[in-house]
């Protein structure tokens, strides 16, 4: 059994200072990723099982004392002996073995997102929507483990269960460490021994189920209501990521939608136009009455107050912006005809006076300001 003080090379009364950099001098020398072959990793053994007892001040004593801290003083490695307090003093205490350590295997699930298309009615009166999503869920088998049930996970032999292994490149400025993720345990420090038949270690399987959803009044296309926790669920039993329906408003044949204002089209015969006249339009809000001045125009504006698209926030509601448009008669039988042409000579319009205007100022350009919001 080899002398504790003369593996490190250090002298009896040597102070713990001294003791470290004998280590850490040793360790780098000797240390297997280092320098490979069984005498050196035998002789790191050996090193480390050293600085284990003379480190520690009460072992130290005992060792002194001609006593062992443990069982037998040269098996030391390996039996209660933290693989971080090696990285540690290799490293020089925060050292980047420390720092990093094995990753988990739990990870947060991704966010989803699903396209949900609802009619005009839903989006200006909000609906509750059953919808059917296709995400990640837990592996029914093995809970998230990853494992088939029964068995489990071990401790990786090539990292030693630090998920980290240690590269040195020689440089002009002496050796240069650097650790990489262990590829044999993908940096997990353990490996999954008998791999979950069902979702083949994951700990996840893709599954369909069914949501439903409100949708609140006011939504438009590009509307996204989010669903905390419902996305996909996280690797190794991780937390679900958040699931965000992303709405799409049908066009709707009746109404177009700018803002919250709804727009629509009512034509009217020419002599509604002129005598004025009580009409009822068939609203999202169901049958509502318009009163239609005599004289109104083709092109001419009417808007109902709050029969729009609820505000999605704040309180209230658009208008329903009506556009009238006037028709002209076009199959007049012998009677209408000798009408219209009695008016017309009481109107002294047989020969109306016709000037050009500039275009887009007369009805047609009304209406059009109107449809495009100016
Ligand atoms: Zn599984
Ligand atoms: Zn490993």
């Amino acid at each position: 059994m080899s002398d504790h003080y003369e593996t490190l090379g250090v002298a009896r009364d040597a102070t713990p200072e001294e003791i470290k950099k004998a280590y850490r001098r040793l360790a780098r020398q000797l240390h297997p990723d280092v320098n490979p072959g069984a005498e050196a990793e035998e002789r790191f053994k050996s090193v480390s099982a050293a600085y284990d007892v003379l480190s520690d001040p009460a072992k130290r004593a005992a060792y002194d004392r001609g006593g062992d801290a443990f069982g037998g003083a040269a098996g030391g490695y390996g039996q209660g002996f933290s693989f971080t307090d090696i990285m540690d003093a290799f490293f020089g205490g925060q050292g980047a073995g420390a720092a990093t350590g094995p990753r988990s295997r739990q990870r947060r699930g991704q966010d989803a997102l699903i396209r949900v298309q609802v009619d005009l009615h839903d989006a200006v009166f909000g609906t509750e929507k059953e919808i059917s999503v296709d995400t990640a869920v837990g592996c029914p088998t093995c809970h998230g483990a990853g494992a088939q049930p029964g068995t489990g996970t071990r401790t990786c032999d090539v990292c030693g269960g630090r998920g980290q292994v240690q590269h040195v490149q020689r440089s002009f400025m002496g050796n240069v460490m650097t650790s990489r993720p262990c590829a044999t345990c993908q940096g997990y420090g353990t490996v999954i021994a008998h791999p979950c038949v069902q979702c083949s270690g994951e700990g996840r399987v893709r599954s369909r189920r069914s949501l439903t959803i409100r949708v609140p009044a006011g939504v438009d296309t590009g509307t996204r209501i989010q669903l905390a926790g419902e996305g996909e669920v996280g690797a190794g039993n991780g937390p679900a990521g958040d699931l965000y329906v992303e709405i799409v408003v049908a066009n709707h044949p009746t109404f177009v939608r700018r803002g919250d204002d709804l727009h629509a089209t009512v034509s009217l015969p020419m002599t509604a136009a002129a005598l004025g006249t009580t009409v009822t339009l068939d609203t999202l809000d169901g049958e509502q009455e318009l009163d239609v001045e005599p004289g109104t125009q083709s092109g001419q504006v009417t808007t109902l107050r709050g029969l729009g698209v609820t505000h999605l926030r704040g309180t209230g509601r658009g208008d329903l912006v009506v556009h009238v448009e006037v028709v002209t008669p076009k199959h007049l039988d012998d009677e209408q005809r000798a009408l219209l042409e009695q008016l017309a000579v009481a109107r002294g319009e047989e020969r109306p006076d016709a000037r050009l205007a500039s275009h887009g100022t007369g009805l047609f350009g009304r209406l059009k300001d109107a449809l495009s919001g100016r």
